[in-house]
C-alpha cells in the first residue's frame, strides 16, 4: 500500500508519520507514505500556489495548476492512477468500513486543502471522492489526511502484529470494545473483574461480548440499534 499526501506543509505531516507505529511500519517497509510539497510544482517564479477568489470574498484559494502537476508526477512515479481523495468538510464522513476498503487499494492520493479551499476545476478533474473527518471546519487538510492515513495503515498487513489487533476493537464489527484492565489486580481499592483472572477463555470471551453490547448500548444507542437491526 502506498499513500501519497499532497500538501503545502509536508514537514507537519512527516513529524507525525515518523513516530510510533506508523513510523516503525514505514521503516520496516510494511507501508509507504510519501509527502509531496505542492509548492514544488508551481510554475510561478515566486512559488505562489494560491490567489484571491473570483467573485470576491475573504481568503485565498489554492490554484489548480500546481495541484494538477503534483498529481500527474505522482501518477507517473506510481505507474498507475491512485484512488484520489480530497480531504474536505463537504465529504462523506470517514468510517471504519471505508478505511478498511481504502486499506485494500494499492495506492491513495490524499489532497490537503488550505485557506478557503481548492479551485473546483482541479477537483473535478482528479478527485474520486471527498472525505471528511467530521462536521466541523479545520484550517487545513493535513490533520484529516493524517487521521485517514493512520486509520488505513493500521489495517495494512505487517503494520500491527496480527489482524486480531484491528479486528477486536471498537467499530470493526459495529460494536464498541469491552473495558480493558491491566496490572495491578487492585488499584485504589478497585479490583479487576474476577472473570478476567480465571484463565477460562470461553467465559472471558462471553463476558467481553456481553460487555461490548452493554457499553455500546450505553454510549452509542444509535450504533447499538443498527447492530441489532443487522442481526435480524
Ligand atoms: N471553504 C471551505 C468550505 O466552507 O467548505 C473550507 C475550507 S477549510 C478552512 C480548509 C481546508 O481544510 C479544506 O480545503 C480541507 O482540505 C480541510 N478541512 C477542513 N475541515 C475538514 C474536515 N472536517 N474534514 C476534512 N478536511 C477538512
Amino acid at each position: 500500500m502506498r499513500i501519497e499526501i499532497a500538501t503545502l506543509f509536508p514537514d507537519m505531516c512527516e513529524a507525525v508519520l515518523s513516530e510510533s507505529i506508523i513510523g516503525r511500519a514505514r521503516k520496516a517497509g510494511a507501508i509507504e507514505v510519501h509527502c509531496h510539497n505542492i509548492r514544488d510544482y508551481t510554475l510561478d517564479k515566486h512559488r505562489r500556489v494560491d490567489d484571491t477568489p473570483y467573485g470576491g470574498g475573504m481568503g485565498m484559494v489554492m490554484q489548480a495548476e500546481p495541484i494538477y502537476r503534483c498529481w500527474q508526477a505522482v501518477c507517473e512515479q506510481l505507474g498507475e492512477r491512485p484512488h484520489t481523495i480530497y480531504l474536505s468538510p463537504q465529504g462523506k464522513t470517514l468510517t471504519q468500513n471505508r478505511a478498511r476498503e481504502f486499506s485494500q487499494m494499492s495506492s491513495l492520493f490524499l489532497l490537503c486543502g488550505h485557506y478557503e479551499g481548492v479551485d473546483q476545476r482541479v477537483l473535478d478533474k482528479i478527485v474520486d471522492e471527498e472525505v471528511s473527518i467530521g462536521d466541523y471546519v479545520l484550517t487545513g487538510g493535513e490533520l484529516p489526511a493524517l487521521v485517514l492515513t493512520d486509520a488505513v495503515a493500521r489495517m495494512c498487513s505487517g503494520v500491527l502484529p496480527s489482524a486480531l489487533c484491528f479486528e477486536d476493537v471498537s467499530h470493526f464489527n459495529g460494536l464498541l470494545e469491552y473495558p480493558q484492565y491491566s496490572r495491578p489486580e487492585i488499584w485504589e481499592g478497585e479490583r479487576v473483574p474476577e472473570i478476567l483472572l480465571s484463565g477460562h477463555h470461553l467465559h472471558i470471551s462471553r463476558w467481553r461480548q456481553a460487555e461490548s453490547l452493554r457499553v455500546t448500548q450505553e454510549k452509542r444507542p444509535d450504533l447499538y440499534q443498527k447492530y441489532l437491526e443487522e442481526q435480524e
